[in-house]
Order: structure tokens, then C-alpha cells, then sequence
């Protein structure tokens, strides 16, 4: 039969299906997924109701951003689109087929995080995301003061994110580099997140590592136009540089 155009029914174009997209609660900073045809929603965690955050193109936070990160240390700063992070499976399966020393270490690192399936319908919700590298050479890359730099990093980026919220951008949220567990709590036997302890002793520092979403740090770092040694070897993903990168995704 022919189609009129004129007796369509509604449900047989999957494009028009409403998806979740992923926001964070605004109390309890869990994940929440608000579908695209609802206009609130309600975090599983602490039942906050909450209006689903708008978004944005506009960019006011850029500049202050950018300051902010340079001022406290960082290298590189540059904007892209969230479309543009390169998000790769195989990435994230390292973490634990190579058995990293971070792996289940912290409520930063798989399997405590959502992988690179959750990142990705994390990007669903936002728009732009900062880049942030602290360039180091190689022999401090292997050195002890390795782990300082990471730190500083971690600092960096949470200070970005949260400036960014204080400006209105509540659901920005930082990622870097390292293991926070190794970073922050050496000293302790525990995660007191993953051992339901308690609330996590650095939250003014640690952000989940950037490993554990399979997020390409290489490409990352070309995308948002990075030229120093650690961003060069485009033809097969090489680190020939030291590099500490974070990313803070703002909608
Ligand atoms: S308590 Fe320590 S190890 Fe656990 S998430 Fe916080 S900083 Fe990381």
C-alpha cells in the first residue's frame, strides 16, 4: 500500500524515542538519568527532585576558567567540544587486564566507575570540556616528585570544577589523571568510599581517574590543539613527553 504520509504511527521513527541523559544530582552529586522527554528528575540515592539543567553554547566561563587554571600551575588549557573526547574500550579493559596497582583501589578507578559505556552517556549531557595538562620531563615523570605533580593536577582540576559550579555551572565535573588512592591515601589501609566507611577524606582534591572511562588522553591533548611533545606522535598514539591531564566537562 502507499504511503498516504498522513497515518505515521508515532512510535516508528527511533530517532523521536526519548534516551536517558546523565546528571548529577545536586545534593548527593550521584549520577541521575533524566530522560530527554522529562523535565525533572529524581536522584535513586537521596530522592532529591531536581529541574533538569539547561543547556548551554554560551561560553562567559572560559576565560575566568582558563585563568584560574594557569594560575594554579597548569600547562596547557584548551576548549572542545565533549563530542570530540575519543572514548576507547580497549582503554578502559587495561585497567584491568593489566592489572593496575590502582585497580580497586579508590571510588576513582574501576570497577567502582561507570567504564566507557557510562562515559559515554555522560557526554550525552554536556556540551564543552576543558583540557588541562601540566607538561613535565620524562625523568620527573619517573622520579618520586611524580606523584606531587599528580596531586597538583587533581588540585587544579577540582578547583576548575568548582569554580565553574560557583558561576552556575552545577554540574561541571572533573576527571585527571592518577590514582587517587595512591595520591591521597597512602597512608591509609582503605578507600572509605569503597568500604562504606565513610565519605571520601579529599573531596576538595580527588577526581575519578580519566583511565578508568577509556578516555584517549593522546587525542585528547591533539583535539584541543596541545602541540607540546607529549600531544606529538599522531601516527601511532605515542607519549614521548612526561604529561599530567585532567578534563572538566561543563553543560
Ligand atoms: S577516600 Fe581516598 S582513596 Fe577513597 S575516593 Fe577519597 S581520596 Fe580516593
Amino acid at each position: 500500500m502507499k504511503d498516504s504520509g498522513f497515518f505515521k504511527c508515532p512510535g516508528s521513527d527511533p530517532s523521536a524515542w526519548a534516551k536517558p541523559e546523565i546528571f548529577l544530582c545536586p545534593d548527593c552529586k550521584s549520577e541521575v538519568d533524566i530522560w530527554t522527554d522529562e523535565k525533572k528528575g529524581r536522584c535513586p540515592f537521596c530522592k532529591t527532585i531536581f529541574e533538569r539543567p539547561i543547556k548551554t553554547a554560551d561560553k562567559p566561563y572560559y576565560d575566568a576558567l582558563l585563568k584560574k587554571a594557569f594560575e594554579l600551575g597548569a600547562s596547557f588549557v584548551g576548549m572542545i567540544p565533549v563530542l570530540d573526547i575519543v572514548v576507547d574500550d580497549h582503554l578502559s579493559g587495561l585497567c584491568e587486564h593489566h592489572q593496575c596497582s590502582n585497580y580497586g583501589s579508590s571510588a576513582g578507578c574501576p570497577p567502582y566507575v561507570s567504564g566507557s559505556d557510562g562515559f559515554r552517556r555522560l557526554m550525552g549531557a554536556y556540551q564543552e570540556a576543558l583540557v588541562i595538562n601540566i607538561e613535565l620531563p620524562m625523568e620527573i615523570m619517573l622520579s618520586h616528585q611524580r606523584r606531587e605533580i599528580f596531586r597538583l593536577l587533581h588540585g587544579i582540576v577540582s578547583s576548575v570544577e568548582q569554580n565553574a559550579v560557583k558561576m552556575g555551572y552545577s554540574n561541571a565535573r572533573g576527571f585527571a589523571s592518577g590514582g587517587c588512592k595512591q595520591l591521597f591515601c597512602s597512608d591509609y589501609q582503605e578507600c572509605r568510599v569503597t568500604t562504606k566507611k565513610g565519605d571520601c577524606r579529599n573531596p576538595d582534591l580527588a577526581r575519578p581517574s580519566m583511565s578508568g572511562y577509556g578516555i584517549d588522553v593522546v587525542k585528547l591533548l591533539q583535539r584541543a590543539g596541545c602541540t607540546s611533545e607529549c600531544a606529538r606522535d599522531e601516527k601511532d598514539n605515542k607519549i614521548s613527553g612526561g604529561m599530567a591531564c585532567g578534563l572538566v566537562m561543563i553543560c
